[in-house]
């Protein structure tokens, strides 16, 4: 197979894997042909870093054989898709090649499990190596940890590597028993808690080795079983404190044609990995917690945005006087983001906030007004009735996701 080839194959086989955000990006090309520096089908994909700057990366499978059954995936051993293996050696110069050409920031570099999982992680941290050490590569490499490798491999990955990610799938172990049995919770934990281990040890010593500088990521696959958003949420939050997690991403299930009966026929609603993503943030920058965002359900609301969903079930903590109010407070406001609640706080320094301030910083206006108090406004008391109508005029729309 040519080199081009096993690119388009195993490109597609790795866009399902959500634990380095993407996002197809095509460019031009000449009369429908990909010409020179046109990234469509080649597995270009967009990332961003620690500190905010979005890259792109190629992101590729090293094969798409794989010796499990994981119910939900496409390259599970049962599946009928083409396969394809590159060479580590073959990935490099892939690497190299869209590098030179401005193409990439860098590689990230996943697998399906071949022979062992040693010998798959081998395979891996050899085109890490290749490029660190023979190529001298100095862009951003992103690897795929195999959980039941040996441990003196992972430390050699994240040796060479910016990020590592082990992928959870499935939060609980009833899921993980039903619909990949052949991979066990506590040999994903157990390397996660290594290379949190290994980023720390690193961290706190200035001789020690380099350690997966960027941290660890990983993905959960939302309405493949029956986990709730509770459960989905909690293991997220588990993760970031247990393992100092720099992300977890959620990734909808999507139905593959001749998918086993194990799984859904049907994707769960796009605006469910949405609203997750919202709560993931809103216990990442705002302090919240998972049971506050679900407060007595098991399921984030569809309509409203969680941080809405908890001012609205929290009346009794509003209206916020955002002249007085502890800054952790004004930001858990709805409409008013982290950002803007410093700045109101920087103002409040100089003099009392005014309901023009809100407007002139481009607060959510709307969804504020209920929830604050300002030197010039003072909103009626939110009574149940009064919350209700809220809900329903605040609702967004199927389609259309709410910011905050
Ligand atoms: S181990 Fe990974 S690649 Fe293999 S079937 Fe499971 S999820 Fe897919």
């Amino acid at each position: 197979m040519q080199l081009a080839d096993k690119l388009m194959v195993l490109a597609d086989a790795a866009k399902y894997d959500a634990s380095c955000a993407s996002s197809g990006a095509p460019r031009r090309s000449s009369r429908g042909r990909s010409g020179l520096g046109a990234t469509n089908g080649t597995g270009i994909c967009h990332s961003f870093t620690p500190d905010g700057r979005c890259i792109s990366l190629l992101k590729v499978l090293l094969t798409n054989f794989c010796l499990y059954d994981c119910q939900y995936c496409i390259n599970r051993r049962s599946s009928s898709v083409p396969r394809a293996r590159f060479l580590p050696e073959e990935v490099v110069t892939l690497t190299l090649d869209f590098y030179r050409r401005n193409l990439i920031s860098g590689l990230f570099l996943s697998s399906g499990i071949i022979r062992s999982a040693d010998y798959t992680m081998e395979q891996l941290v050899q085109v890490a190596r290749l490029l660190r050490e023979t190529h001298e590569f100095r862009g951003y490499i992103h690897l795929k940890t195999i959980p039941d490798a040996d441990p003196g491999l992972i430390a050699l990955a994240g040796r060479y590597a910016d990020r590592l990610s082990v992928n959870v799938e499935l939060p609980t172990e009833a899921g993980l028993g039903r619909l990949a049995p052949e991979k066990d919770g506590r040999s994903i934990r157990q390397a996660m808690r290594q290379i949190h281990l290994g980023g720390k040890e690193a961290a706190a010593e200035t001789r020690a080795p380099r350690f997966a500088p960027a941290g660890q990521s990983t993905q959960m696959i939302v309405g493949a079983d029956d986990a709730s958003d509770r459960i989905i949420l909690t293991s997220a939050e588990q993760l970031y404190r247990g393992y100092g997690l720099k992300r977890v991403y959620y990734s909808a299930f999507s139905p593959i044609p001749g998918s086993p009966d194990s799984v859904p026929l049907q994707p769960p609603p796009l605006l469910r990995e949405h609203r997750l993503y919202q709560a993931d943030f809103l216990m990442r920058g705002y302090g919240f917690e998972a049971s506050e965002l679900l407060g007595e359900t098991h399921e984030l609301a569809l309509d409203i945005d969680p941080k809405l969903g908890w001012a609205l079930r929290n009346r009794d903590q509003f209206p916020v006087d955002l002249n007085r109010a502890e800054p952790r407070l004004i930001a858990r406001v709805p409409g008013i983001g982290v950002r803007n609640a410093k700045r109101l706080t920087e103002l409040r320094r100089l003099r009392q906030i005014r309901y023009d301030d809100l407007v002139r910083l481009r607060c959510s206006m709307d969804k504020l007004k209920p929830f604050v108090v300002v030197q010039d406004y003072r909103p009626r008391t939110l009574d149940g009735a009064e919350s209700s109508r809220l809900h329903l005029r605040l609702r967004e729309p199927s389609g259309q996701l709410g910011l905050w």
